[in-house]
């Protein structure tokens, strides 16, 4: 009998092999269920619940929830559990085709938040929003800037986007309608989970941390620069945040950690305990079909652990639930910017995509398709789901 890992869609060469094993939720005939990837296929894990012995429950729940509450060592449970099932000689009953699934948003999100943690997307932005100052302000190197994102509307890949209306800046006064100017942000999403902590230092922040997603963070850059002084994003970002239909578990990037690029300066202790939570992420942007940017993550100026630290270091509390965002990863090269904004310097460098269109921002129609992968063990792949998304045209 043939083994799921000798099939050579569930290979260990293959993004979606036993290394990663993401989580999420499929609708099934009961309902919502708990499910895991391997390869092309979703298997449902209630129907086998009877395998995971006291994790049977946890299993059998209609959300990620109570697995995000369980913390660290049941999610090592499961995660050993889950690799010999898969590498068990034959798989087990129930596994669907992805194309045959439909994905759910896979946990209840709590508190969101972005971050902005790129020096070259935040020097990018700062060039084109305020031209006739410093493109960093000066406590973007010694803290993750970051603000509060809108929970209720993220949505899993998938979801269509409906361009929002707003105000922007005319030339006698503001003016309202649609927005003219709508762009992508190419980031990675933490899922938090494990008990509910404040003040979580960069060493414990691993065990708060449940997995990770690309996140597509849909940003109005009309709305956004008219709105965003003096307390920062508001609707501009808030009517859409889209994030993987599959958690890849954070134990499955132990082979992608890299040190955190040196500042140059010294930053406060609570930031420096442990900087060895880089990830050498790469993420694929695709537009229509054609991709237009590999942004590079393991350049990103903090890494999840800080960004936690800090999100925590004033006695605010995490939460299983709670999702965190990276900020629009960007690199040095034209073809590493995360977003259209930096790709096309603000509607003045249009590209051509494959169909021989030209594009600056985003048309009624566009799809997005984000993906991206990380080295895993012994050579293999270590895949994050692709987030989706497609613009439909503005409400009357
Ligand atoms: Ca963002």
């Amino acid at each position: 009998m043939t083994s799921w890992i000798d099939d050579p869609a569930f290979a260990a060469d293959r993004p979606f092999g036993p290394q990663t094993l993401p989580y999420g939720v499929v609708e099934g005939r009961d309902g919502p269920v708990v499910a895991v990837r391997v390869g092309d296929h979703a298997l449902p894990l209630r129907p086998i619940a009877g395998a995971f012995g006291e994790l049977a429950e946890l299993v059998s729940a209609d959300s990620l929830d109570p697995l995000l509450a369980a913390g660290r060592p049941v999610w090592s449970a499961l995660r050993a559990r889950l690799r010999e099932l898969v590498t068990a000689t034959a798989p087990p009953d129930g596994a669907v085709l992805l194309a045959d699934a439909r994905n759910l948003l896979p946990f209840t999100v709590g508190d969101y938040v972005d971050f902005y943690s790129s020096r070259d997307h935040a020097e990018n932005v700062g060039r084109m929003f305020r031209p006739d100052s410093d493109p960093l302000l000066p406590n973007w190197t010694h803290l993750p800037v970051g603000y509060h994102g809108r929970a209720g509307t993220v949505v899993v890949s998938g979801t269509d986007i409906v361009r929002p209306h707003g105000q922007r800046k005319g030339d006698d006064g503001p003016v309202f309608g649609p927005s003219g100017r709508l762009d992508v942000e190419a980031e990675i999403g933490f899922v938090c989970g494990g008990p509910v902590a404040r003040r979580v230092s960069t060493s414990a922040a691993p065990d708060h941390i449940f997995g990770v997603a690309v996140v597509n963070d849909w940003s109005a850059r009309d709305i956004q620069a008219w709105e965003y002084v003096p307390l920062g994003p508001f609707l501009g970002k808030s009517f859409g945040t889209s994030i993987g239909a599959w958690i890849t578990p954070l134990d499955a990037f132990a082979a992608a950690r890299v040190p955190v690029p040196d500042p140059g300066h010294p930053r406060l202790d609570y930031l420096v305990e442990d900087q060895s939570w880089g990830l050498d992420i790469r993420l694929v942007v695709e537009w229509n079909g054609t991709v237009v940017s590999r942004p590079d993550f393991a350049g990103m100026a903090y890494s999840c652990a800080q960004q936690l630290a800090h999100l925590t270091v004033n006695g605010a509390t995490v939460r299983p639930g709670d999702l965190f965002a990276s900020g629009t990863v960007s690199g040095p090269e034209r073809h590493q910017r995360g977003s259209f904004l930096e790709l096309c310097w603000g509607g003045t460098e249009p590209i051509t995509l494959d169909d021989g269109s030209e594009r600056t921002f985003l048309a009624d129609g566009d799809t997005v398709v984000i993906t991206a992968t990380a080295p895993g063990p012994d050579g293999s792949v270590v895949g994050l789901s692709e987030v989706r998304g497609t613009i439909v045209a503005a409400e009357d």
